[in-house]
């Protein structure tokens, strides 16, 4: 008998059957309110209507026709579709699969531009696991560790993650744009670097939000240097921070944007948008893919698109997004262990530390181990693995955020007994 990999760490013991809406069920025959989305992949919930019969009207009419060999309807109408929500300029669209793939033809894209080989990426962002993305990942050694040697060209400034470092946000952003400088002065010069390549809030790196002035601050550096401003959209895009895109909160620009995950609402696709004029300067033919812009997962992203739109679900985001955090910061004021609530709309995460400010990864476990047992899926990150992590479906309901935080605030009580 052949089995599933040690090398996959499974975060709960749950074998689903099937799974509707905000809720999977187990084969044990549990149900439980799902607050993962597959790390925030299923935004419309599970199997939606809509999305489902997309995806067996198009799998009727065409699976996969490939990109480079004969252009195909849905992914044409996704163009126009994308077009409609992508900021300024970002017309042109590339297709791949997975957010890691994505990323490294974000990569290939700033390098091929610019003519540039190095890149600045920011201390806690997660992009992926193939090696340019893993490369530019610094949010766990998880990632790199005996993979060396990765890829040349990176180098690593600060987040403006303010708990982590003990200070204000003002501080801390100024802090972190000095570092910026710093490393433009000694280490990449401007001349040499191609692209600072950010995560308008981090995800696996822990639910840090970035900030306007620190933003600002990289637009204008971007700006001054001839570098591009790649955002790394594919956690918080689609409505996961209740804007459509997690920058809007922010009202930065960027030059490239990459998303995946909440796209389709399961099936793998991802792109990167840019400018005609940036992608024209790339060499045609550099980019491709045996499956990128798969007909099933373009269905499966129109129809995604129609139901966010349709129900409204970017302000369903921010309200019930508004809803969980009031609800965290309360369990938060009640206990000592939990030592930072933050994040955007439904992006948020529960910073778990001892009493003299340590991280405080066991605490964080036994909440999550506690909230899976009472019916709550949840996940953990951060670079100390003591982040709490929820990420509903952007259907999510009042009463199940209401159950939500009841069982969280008893698994935090209970963890601690
Ligand atoms: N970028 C970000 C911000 C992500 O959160 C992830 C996945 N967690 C990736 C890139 C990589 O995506 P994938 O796992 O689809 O390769």
């Amino acid at each position: 008998m052949a089995r599933l990999s040690p090398i996959l760490k499974q975060a709960t013991p749950v074998t689903v059957s099937h799974a509707e809406g905000l809720f999977v069920f187990g084969e044990d025959g549990r149900r439980y309110l799902d607050f993962t989305a597959g790390i925030g992949v299923t935004s419309t919930g599970h199997c939606h209507p809509r999305v489902v019969r997309a995806i067996a009207e198009q799998a009727g009419k065409l699976i996969h026709g490939q990109y480079v060999t004969v252009k195909h309807r849905p992914l044409l109408t996704l163009c126009e579709r994308l077009g409609q929500v992508l900021p300024g300029e970002l017309r042109s669209l590339f297709f791949a699969n997975s957010g890691s793939e994505a990323m490294e033809a974000a990569l290939r894209l700033v390098r091929q531009a610019t003519g540039r080989p190095n890149v600045i990426v920011f201390h806690g962002g997660f992009h992926g696991r193939t090696v340019g993305a893993a490369s530019m990942t610094t949010s766990s050694p998880r990632f790199r560790t005996g993979y060396a040697p990765l890829m040349g060209g990176v180098h690593i400034a600060p987040f403006p993650y303010a708990y982590r470092y003990g200070w204000d946000e003002a501080t801390t952003t100024r802090f972190a744009l000095r570092e910026l400088d710093y490393l433009l002065a000694t280490v990449t010069s401007p001349d040499d670097t191609a692209a600072l390549v950010v995560e308008p809030v981090l995800g696996e790196g822990g639910f840090v939000p970035a900030n306007t002035a620190f933003l600002d601050g990289l637009r204008e550096r971007a700006d001054r240097y001839g570098f591009l401003l790649v955002l790394d959209e594919v956690q918080t895009g689609m409505g996961r921070t209740g804007r459509f895109w997690g920058h809007e909160h922010f009202g930065v620009r960027p030059d490239v944007l990459v998303a995946a995950k909440g796209l389709t609402s399961g099936l793998p696709l991802s792109f990167i948008a840019a400018s005609e004029a940036l992608m024209s300067k790339a060499p045609p033919g550099s980019q491709g893919g045996t499956y990128g812009g798969n007909a099933v997962a373009c269905a499966a992203a129109i129809a995604t698109l129609d139901v966010i739109a349709d129900e409204g679900l970017v302000a369903n985001a921010a309200a019930k997004g508004r809803r969980l955090a009031d609800g965290l910061a309360g369990i938060a004021a009640d206990n000592d262990v939990i030592g930072d609530v933050r994040g955007l709309g439904l992006m948020l995460g529960c910073e778990f530390s001892t009493r003299d400010g340590e991280p405080d990864p066991a605490t964080a476990l036994r909440v999550q181990q506690e909230a899976i047992e009472a019916g709550l899926l949840l996940q953990i990150g951060g670079p100390w693995r003591n982040v709490l992590r929820m990420l509903p479906a952007l259907t999510v309901s009042e009463e199940d955020v209401d159950d939500a935080l009841r069982i969280v605030s008893h698994a935090v009580k209970t963890a601690q007994a």
